[in-house]
């Protein structure tokens, strides 16, 4: 039996990183929202309600000002306002996810920190940022879906949120526009799909399907059946996912939106009955994002056989800290969540401030192993920038920790081809941002790495 306490928010390991303590599987049964002044007199039943969440989410500063009364201090309002003139991600928070939030250390605070930007925290985009970090569009084989690894696509059916995370590598497409990012977002049209699917029939090569966006939080229930059941009558397709941060965000949706969890248990039965798996890819990026709720969630989820993995990104003041990232795995693993990756930041622009570098992502791996069971131990990787796909962190043909740049090669998915990330600027060491700083060196000691890279992946294939 799970135990269910409530604990102060600043006993968590990711509100004080490098913090630590004893492990004790302890999930917040407090009612918590009740501390932002809007939701005082909201009671748990109405709390509890998907619908009540969607309709009272946090879109704007105005929002946000009405949510926190007497809390929304100006100078906080006014650094809000001024990271949102500089963000290509909209706002939007449940009222579970925001009243995570510790306002009363809010600047530091590592919930805030991935959905609310402050203007005062961002740096300047690294030079080398890509709208589309991934090579997504680049690998387009229909309009909705990605073909980028020989087995495997990912088809994006919607590009809505119920959150807008300030780090989505999507944020070229997810959500709407904002001051610095012009977006043409769809919601979910289900009669656009046809080709999609007439593509997946073609290419039998095609086992594993993700459905991602957006969020499949918000596909009715209706979607999920038909994406769930057109794809699992497909021969040839062995696997489906998806992905949702709903459990992170509203995990009220699981327990309230009877429907959607009914439509899809009906995907999963039919997944069973073909010796298929129907799994949910979440996203928890610190212990803080999971509470009761979450429980209850994964109660009702386990009984309709999904299998559920977590997919965390690496952020800087989020959960770059051992403590962090191993009590989150392993309090994930006590509900059946299993940890599965932990990816380095893509590198897309507005976030640099979040980024961290492959030698933080090293160290943080090399601790993570023997740690908690292998299969609940997340690998931790880069998505090599290009459309490398994911590659694990220490599998680097080179890298030159000064400037910050290393190189991937990707011989299943892009044989031939090297990919470079490149750590933020402001974390390298000093005679690695002066030499950032001088574009004629840079230039000669980038042209250097390219070439030694290259020789060395010449020297490696076998
Ligand atoms: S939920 Fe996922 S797709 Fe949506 S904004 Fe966050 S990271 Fe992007």
């Amino acid at each position: 039996m799970i135990e269910e306490v409530t604990i102060p928010q600043s006993e968590s390991p990711c509100a004080q990183p490098g913090g630590g303590g004893p492990l004790t599987y302890a999930f917040d049964r407090s009612e918590f929202w009740r501390t932002i002044p809007t939701w005082r007199d909201v009671d748990t039943e109405t709390f509890g309600d998907f619908r009540w969440q969607q309709r009272n989410s946090v879109t704007s500063i105005q929002g946000i000002q009405e949510a926190l009364g007497e809390l929304a201090r100006p100078a906080l309002i006014a650094d809000i306002e001024a990271g949102l003139l500089k963000t290509p991600m909209n706002v939007r928070l449940t009222p579970y996810i925001f009243s995570r939030i510790h306002w009363g250390n809010v600047e530091a605070d590592p919930v805030r920190r991935q959905f609310l930007p402050l203007g005062s925290q961002f740096v300047p985009d690294h030079p080398h940022v890509m709208d589309d970090s991934l090579a997504e569009d680049s690998n387009k084989a229909t309009p909705h879906l990605t073909h980028r690894y020989p087995d495997k696509a990912l088809f994006l059916p919607i590009t809505l949120c119920p959150v807008y995370c300030s780090f989505c590598t999507r944020s070229r497409v997810v959500g709407g526009s904002t001051a610095v990012k012009s977006k043409s977002t769809y919601g979910a049209k289900s009669n656009e799909w046809d080709a999609t699917f007439e593509y997946i029939r073609s290419r039998p090569e095609l086992e594993d399907i993700v459905i991602s966006g957006g969020d499949a939080l918000l596909l009715r229930p209706s979607q999920i059946r038909q994406i769930g059941t057109t794809l699992l009558e497909i021969p040839t397709v062995r696997r489906i996912r998806f992905a949702t941060k709903g459990l992170a965000i509203m995990p009220m949706k699981f327990t309230s939106d009877i429907e959607w969890v009914e439509a899809l248990g009906e995907v999963c039965q039919l997944g069973r009955e073909r010796m298929k798996e129907v799994a949910l890819h979440t996203h928890f990026n610190t212990d803080r994002e999971i509470t009761a709720w979450t429980s209850s969630a994964m109660k009702a989820l386990s009984e309709t056989g999904v299998r559920v993995r977590n997919q965390s990104v690496l952020i800087s003041g989020v959960n770059d800290g051992f403590d962090c990232l191993h009590y989150t795995s392993k309090k994930l693993s006590s509900l059946l969540v299993q940890p599965y990756y932990v990816y380095l930041h893509d590198m897309v622009p507005g976030c640099e401030h979040l980024r961290t570098t492959v030698d933080r992502a090293e160290y943080l791996s090399r601790r993570l192993q023997g740690s908690i069971a292998g299969f609940n131990t997340p690998r931790v990787v880069c998505d090599a920038p290009g459309g490398g796909g994911k590659r694990e962190i220490s599998s680097y043909t080179l890298y030159d920790r000064e400037i910050g740049v290393s190189a991937w090669t990707s011989p299943t998915a892009k044989p031939g081809e090297i990919f470079y990330y490149y750590d933020p600027i402001h974390r390298l060491p000093e005679d690695g941002q002066a030499l950032w700083a001088n574009e004629a060196e840079i230039k000669r000691r980038l042209a250097k790495f390219k070439a030694e890279a290259m020789a060395k992946a010449e020297a490696t294939r076998h």
